[in-house]
């Protein structure tokens, strides 16, 4: 079962490794992984790694990032059957959803893993991760398509669709959750493939189509209790700005001030987006649930039902990348491109 996987190393806590004499973590050369994890040379895969350089911490993930990674994987698409990619946490939800947008047409795993402690820690997680994460991309059916094509992330014992994940702990093994998605798969004594879940092409070999023209003119702006008029109009005016995901509450409501509906009509008015998603963990804005959120689609806003704000704001850099036409991006982003968005 000869599996050909390639291990792409971006930086992140799980490459860190203690220094033995200053006690301090730094990152060890990634083409030594099976010095540091022997165990992955028993799958009998062949499993190839490539380093960034510079490592990066996630928190310094830029879109010219995500560009590079999705050119590496492009490049290296006919030669894989799988990709793991090791990543940073803090950012890894943002990146994965990027690249489940800027990958057209993925049917073979791409799956991003990390750790909450380095791999050269006693009590590390990113030993599980990383095998659980190589076993997850070869899985291939009795046809020999992989069991999993699409972009996701694996942590503890968990496969989530990448676009649909969070990082909700900054300190537990449990990093990441999925609130609006069910989990592909669970990985104990068996992998539990959840079939219903994961995505399948209705016909395989199209080919990989590449979206790496990155438009970022967006804004996350968040409401809160006391939020003013100067510092909505600020982000509002910024200069070039095609595109806000409002973070509102519950099923998308706000407040109701004249000020703030007449600041957001303003913008949709001269051709902005606005995408409404909610800043609960679970659950869909629903604009005709409430007069508050009745209010926003009045205001010309679309509505991001289930999506998470780093769906959002990767699927708008993808779009405006795209079109150059507004209307378009707006229409477009209430369709779901790669399961981001529950069905209605
Ligand atoms: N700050 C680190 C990063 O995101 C944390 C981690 O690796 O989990 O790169």
């Amino acid at each position: 079962m000869d599996r050909k996987i390639l291990l792409i190393y971006t930086g992140g806590t799980i490459g860190m490794k203690q220094d033995p004499e200053t006690l301090l973590l730094k990152p060890f050369d990634f083409r030594q992984i099976t010095r540091e994890v022997p165990e992955i040379k028993k799958f009998g895969y062949t499993i190839d790694s490539l380093s960034f350089d510079p490592l990066i911490d996630s928190s310094d993930v830029k879109p010219a990032f995500w560009v590079k990674l999705a050119n590496i994987i492009q490049a290296n698409y006919g030669f894989y059957d799988g990709f793991v990619v090791l990543h940073g946490t803090d950012t890894m939800a943002y990146s994965a959803s990027a690249l489940s947008f800027m990958l057209e047409n993925v049917e073979k795993p791409v799956i991003f893993t990390g750790s909450q402690l380095p791999i050269g820690m006693l009590r590390t997680d990113g030993k599980e991760n990383l095998i659980s994460s190589i076993e997850l991309a070869a899985a291939q059916d009795a046809d020999g398509h992989p069991h999993i094509c699409e972009v996701c992330i694996y942590f503890d014992s968990q496969l989530f669709r990448g676009n649909r994940t969070v990082k909700y702990s900054a300190e537990n093994f449990r990093a990441f959750r999925s609130a609006n998605y069910p989990v592909l798969a669970e990985v104990g004594i068996h992998v539990k493939y959840n079939q219903d879940a994961i995505y399948h092409p209705r016909v395989w070999g199209r080919p990989l189509r590449l979206h790496t023209d990155l438009d970022t003119r967006v804004a996350v702006l968040k409401i809160f209790p006391g939020i003013d008029e100067p510092l909505v109009r600020a982000v509002l005016s910024t200069e070039g700005l095609r595109a806000v995901v409002l973070e509102t509450y519950g099923s998308g409501n706000s407040l109701s001030d004249p000020w703030f509906l007449g600041a957001l009509r303003e913008f949709t008015d001269k051709g902005g987006v606005i995408v409404n998603v909610t800043q609960c963990q679970a659950g869909s804005v629903d604009m005709g649930a409430y007069a508050n959120g009745d209010i926003l689609r009045q205001a010309g806003l679309v509505c991001g039902r289930d999506m998470t704000t780093e769906a959002a704001v990767t699927k708008l850099f993808v779009l405006l990348g795209q079109y150059n036409d507004n209307k378009t991006v707006a229409e477009k982003m209430e369709i779901g491109v790669s399961g981001e968005i529950s069905e209605k």
